[in-house]
């Protein structure tokens, strides 16, 4: 007997009826390094041209995607905690110990699922989206809660903080001499005011698109250089604006870090974070 339409047309619709695949763990690492050299509040920071100690080090990434070989990327379903939440997660390096100054508790991972597969690469996009940019730290969950991390001068969050204190201060171009050299990475040129319900928009989103195309989340990590991020930056001096960099479109000091972070010339690939083994 022939086989019906009908049965001809199940047979074939039922690879289409196999169970989804299942989920695989995922469990992405960051370092904060100098060269080859952790990065740790309690000894001066090696390698950067001017010896200097951290008083902090945190940032914002979102959008974290795995890639296959062909390039095509599958999102990491995040595990809801304090850390992350919203596709957003806070990398935070500093444990208040020695020169930092910011809070105890640290983390070093994204951590979440992926459908199984494989996976050869990895991408983020380092700062906050936008419309989660531009809300109350008072009125948000963790990580979005940080006072610390808020950046009122363009009402929404600062995406890198990266905080160094020289060991004979900064002496600036202009004004008294300052303790600590500023990174603070955030969106700029903002109009509207989400206080009053107004949707923000800005000119400058500075944010970081990150790509790896090959990197293994069971034998690689993420590596925050700052020997490389301050690389043609001389922390003992400010040029003006700001102590430091902190964002603003004429501060002579940004344009060298922000080269570094892939922003001038736009949309390159930010020499400051790289892939490094694991170790052991
Ligand atoms: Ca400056």
């Amino acid at each position: 007997m022939k086989p019906s339409l009908v049965s001809l047309l199940a047979a074939l619709a039922l690879p289409a009826c196999a169970a989804p695949p299942a989920e695989q763990p995922v469990n992405i690492g960051f370092a904060l390094q100098s060269g080859n050299a952790e990065v740790v509040c309690t000894r001066p920071v090696p390698g950067l041209n001017e010896p200097a100690t951290l008083t902090d080090a945190r940032l914002y990434i979102h959008d974290v995607v795995l890639l296959d070989d062909a390039g095509h990327a599958t999102p990491v379903a995040l595990t809801p905690s304090s850390w992350q939440r919203d596709g957003v997660v806070l990398l935070d390096f500093e444990d208040a110990s020695g020169t930092c100054r910011g809070t105890a508790a640290t983390n070093n991972a994204v951590v979440g699922t992926v459908p199984a597969g494989r996976y050869v690469g990895l991408g983020f996009v380092v700062g906050v989206p936008s419309p989660l940019n531009h809300t109350s730290a008072n009125a948000e969950a963790a990580p979005l809660d940080l006072v610390a991390m808020g950046w009122s001068w363009q009402a929404g969050r600062k995406f890198i903080k990266i905080e160094l204190d020289p060991e004979g201060g900064v002496v600036r171009a202009a004004g008294k001499p300052g303790a600590t050299w500023h990174l603070h990475l955030g969106s700029t040129g903002c109009v509207g005011d989400p206080f009053k319900g107004e949707a923000v928009s800005c000119a400058t989103p500075n944010r970081i698109a990150v790509r790896f195309p090959a990197f293994s989340a069971d034998a690689d990590h993420v590596v925050l250089d700052l020997a490389t991020l301050f690389d043609g930056t001389d922390l003992g001096r400010d040029g003006g604006g700001a102590l430091g960099c902190m964002s603003g479109p004429d501060d002579p000091d940004c344009p060298a870090v922000f080269r570094q972070l892939g922003l001038k010339p736009a949309t390159t690939q930010p020499s400051a974070f790289r892939v490094a083994a694991n170790k052991g």
